[in-house]
């Protein structure tokens, strides 16, 4: 059984990896930003685990098929806590191993754009699943800013077509059944593989290509911490696991518990 005074010595190893290793990389999940009112998909009070059937909105399959899918992916975009949520002390954590020179870089697989409202460089960000705040043309490519599309949608275009083509229009994110940009899942392995120190946050590791940066990092030599509330797969590879709550967790692993009441 891990012990109160375990976790404390923990976390004083993690902190001191983190003091020598001179690249910090980082892989964020849904996890955490739950603390920022955006569920997850697979926690216990995930999207899916409460609703099986709203996975069909993040399949591209059902959403170039059907057009009563595409309007109610639609509602969930005008309704998404994106629009309104607040970086957490999470994201704040984050924000601080870069203002220390340590975070080489950010993986994300979330679309919310909280690591670069927190204040990460977005430079340093690497969205492997894309951005809910812009939209795509399936048909043409055409890319532009989410909330024009959504006044569309508020207008009463249940379903806007793209205005250059008359595509099908969806938020710019990796659904599903839909292939990750080559280019940016190359430079989040490539990342994963320069870490010193790899800190995998609020994810459970299911997402494949991205699961597979941990293993990665771990064959390139880094030590790997994981922070998730559930067991992960790759748990018994890791060289420290905490399963508290992020906003708690990170700040006292980045050494920044002082900081936050
Ligand atoms: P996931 O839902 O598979 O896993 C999230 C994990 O975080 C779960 O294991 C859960 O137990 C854990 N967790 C939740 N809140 C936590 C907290 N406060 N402290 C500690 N652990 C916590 O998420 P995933 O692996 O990131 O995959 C889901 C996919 O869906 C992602 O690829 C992403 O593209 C997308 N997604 C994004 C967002 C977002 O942008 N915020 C939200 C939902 C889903």
């Amino acid at each position: 059984m891990t012990t109160t005074t375990s976790i404390e010595l923990l976390i004083e190893s993690v902190r001191a990896w983190a003091e020598v290793a001179r690249r910090v990389v980082v892989l964020t999940g849904a996890g955490i930003s739950t603390e920022s009112g955006i569920p997850d998909f697979r926690g216990p009070q995930g999207v899916w685990t409460k609703d099986p059937a709203a996975e069909k909105l993040s399949d591209i399959h059902y959403y170039v098929a059907d057009p009563e899918i595409r309007k109610k992916a639609w509602q969930a975009r005008l309704a998404h806590p994106a629009w309104s949520a607040r970086p957490n002390a999470g994201h704040a954590a984050l924000v601080e191993l870069e203002r220390r020179g340590k975070l080489h870089a950010l993986i994300t697989q979330n679309i919310d754009g909280l690591h670069q409202k927190a204040g990460n460089s977005p430079g340093r960000v690497i969205e492997v699943h894309g951005t809910v705040h812009d939209v795509v043309c399936l048909a043409c490519g055409w890319k532009g800013p989410m909330q024009a599309t959504l006044d569309r949608v508020r207008a009463g275009e249940a379903d806007p077509p793209c205005d250059c083509c008359g595509g099908v229009l969806k938020s710019d994110t990796v659904s599903f059944g839909q292939a990750l940009v080559p280019e940016v899942i190359e430079r989040a392995m490539q990342a994963a593989a320069e870490a010193e120190l790899f800190l995998s946050v609020g994810t459970s590791l299911r997402v494949y290509p991205v699961a597979g940066t941990v293993s990665a990092a771990k064959q390139s030599g880094a030590r790997v911490v994981i922070v998730n509330a559930e067991p992960t797969p790759f748990d018994a590879i890791a060289d420290a696991v905490f399963y508290g709550a992020i906003g708690e967790t990170l700040p006292r692993i980045v050494g920044m518990a002082d900081t936050i009441t």
